[in-house]
């Protein structure tokens, strides 16, 4: 593991190159408070470097055959199944989530590289013969050319792996700017890459934060820009890449609904609820923010909810048996504890409060307990704010149409999922509600890598998704040949 005194490297053109940066971050276990090393803000000429790299590459890569490609990607899957447990300690030691959630995480990157490597097929265009007597056209679809993927803090292996297998199979070259509050993960797993032989240049890592995004936003060879992160950033960052004129599709920060009708299994619901909220100590951008009580649920689901967030084993996520960590910073803790404190102020009932909490051993840590809040008034500031911490509002209504229109009057649309067991429910809830990512009967409805990562309104800005087929589609553009050939025996046409 990376020391406190070792600085993170850039790896540019198959080179792990130290950067001239003039300011470094220290990378912090979020739990333990030691500092695991220091991150790089690299300036614009690293960028600049890295995209010279990817250039030069892109000219052979894109000519290697699909086939050819992804043989990269399955000797990546094996090694990544290798190092699956210490790529997900390290997960763990930099992000805080615990060791299964750290190896949840890791299944989903090694899912990612499995469904890339199917590129051969899913690249594919389509013809028609004959679309006038003799002439025939076709569909193909060609690399983009150069991407980037800038990510977040809270999957620091997984989201880069929505994008970047995808690229790479389709035959572009790539830049990977990891969130600099948890790129150790990245550096492990770009060490795995090298040991694949991939050509140098096709893939590259630069470590920074504002000042290294801005470079790659503005770069003229760069021209598929992914981005997941918070809703202001995600904004800012569709606005100045298509300013630039390139494709761009930036995922954004969330407020899942989650509702519950009586007739829904509740030890069940609870369960999964809790799970929902407070896994990864609610720092997941599909994590229920506010349950949805109707009719008759309310009593009993409320009970049960604070029970269970009561007696979440909360701790060091290496340690056996425990449930839930930190949060990432102490900014952070500092931000989820005044909202909470917001929501009272604003006439919510605090029913499990989950401030300020010692964890023996960890005293230094940015540990908050899972926290309910009950009757979260609509209008109000925490029932419209993004917490990401471990934090349940609880809202109670009569009807499913009252809870869907509490549903559909956020701004945000990542995620909303529903409790029951009537089947017509779920149809009414599946049409109407307006998010998208659905779950019925699920707390997390995390597509799987086969399916694209949706998300509507202020959480998505774009058009084509993460993951699968909308991958492709982002990461190719489609060329059109319409072909007529004149020789002896076509003389009749
Ligand atoms: P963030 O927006 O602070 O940072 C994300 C990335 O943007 C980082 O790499 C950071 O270096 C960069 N960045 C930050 N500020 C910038 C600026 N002003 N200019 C240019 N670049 C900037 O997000 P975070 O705190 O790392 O992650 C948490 C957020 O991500 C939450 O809002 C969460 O909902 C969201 N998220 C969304 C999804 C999704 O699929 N929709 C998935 C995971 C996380």
């Amino acid at each position: 593991m990376t020391n406190a005194e070792e600085k993170i490297l850039n790896y540019i053109g198959g080179e792990w190159r130290e950067s001239s940066a003039s300011e470094y971050l220290d990378v912090v276990n979020p739990a333990t408070a030691e500092v695991l090393g220091r991150v790089p803000l690299s300036p614009p000429e690293e960028v600049e470097q890295a995209a010279q790299a990817a250039a030069e590459a892109f000219v052979e890569w894109r000519r290697v055959p699909p086939v050819d490609r992804v043989q990269y990607l399955f000797k990546l899957k094996d090694l990544l199944e290798q190092h699956f447990d210490d790529l997900a300690r390290t997960i763990t030691m930099e992000c805080g989530k615990t060791l299964d959630e750290a190896r949840g995480e890791m299944r989903r990157v090694v899912e990612n590289v499995g469904v890339a490597c199917g590129i051969p097929t899913l690249m594919q265009g389509y013809n028609l013969e004959d679309i006038a007597r003799g002439i025939d056209e076709f569909m193909i679809r060609q690399p983009v050319g150069i991407g980037a993927v800038i990510a977040p803090f809270n999957f620091p292996a997984m989201i880069p792996f929505w994008f970047m297998p995808y690229a790479i199979a389709c035959g572009n070259t790539y830049i990977v700017k990891p969130s600099e509050k948890v790129p150790l993960t990245m550096q492990k797993i770009f060490r795995l890459i090298e040991q694949t032989g991939l050509p140098k240049g096709v893939v590259n890592l630069v470590n920074g934060a504002r000042e290294t995004v801005d470079a790659i936003l503005d770069h003229p060879d760069i021209r598929a820009i992914s981005f997941v992160g918070s809703t202001p950033v995600a904004k800012y960052i569709y606005s100045r890449s298509a300013a630039n004129g390139k494709r761009v599709q930036c995922q954004g920060g969330a407020k899942n609904p989650i509702l519950i009708l009586p007739d829904a299994d509740m030890e069940m619901t609870t369960r999964i609820v809790a799970d929902s909220a407070f896994g990864s100590a609610g720092q997941r951008c599909l994590a229920a923010s506010l349950a949805v009580t109707v009719g008759e649920a309310g009593e009993t689901f409320t009970e049960a909810i604070a029970e269970a967030a009561r007696s979440r084993r909360v701790g060091y996520g290496l340690d056996p048996g425990v449930e839930m960590g930190p949060v990432i910073t102490p900014q952070s803790k500092a931000r989820i504890e005044a909202l909470i404190e917001k929501g009272i102020e604003e006439g919510a009932e605090i029913v499990v409060d989950g401030r300020n909490p010692v964890i023996p051993g960890y005293e230094r840590g940015n540990f908050i307990r899972p926290t309910v809040l009950w009757d979260v008034p609509p209008e109000g500031e925490i029932a419209r704010t993004e917490i990401f911490g471990p934090v349940l509002g609880l809202m109670h209504v009569e009807t499913i149409e009252d809870a869907i229109e509490l549903v559909n009057s956020g701004r945000y649309g990542n995620m909303a999922c529903l409790f029951t067991s009537s089947g017509a429910a779920a149809r009414k809830f599946r049409y109407e509600a307006q998010a998208g990512n659905i779950g019925i009967n699920i707390g997390v409805a995390a597509p799987m890598a086969f399916f694209p990562f949706s998300g509507w309104r202020e959480s998505f800005f774009g058009d084509l998704h993460g993951q699968g087929k909308d991958a492709v589609e982002f990461f190719t553009q489609k060329k059109v040949v319409i072909e007529r050939w004149l020789g002896e025996w076509s003389r009749k046409f």
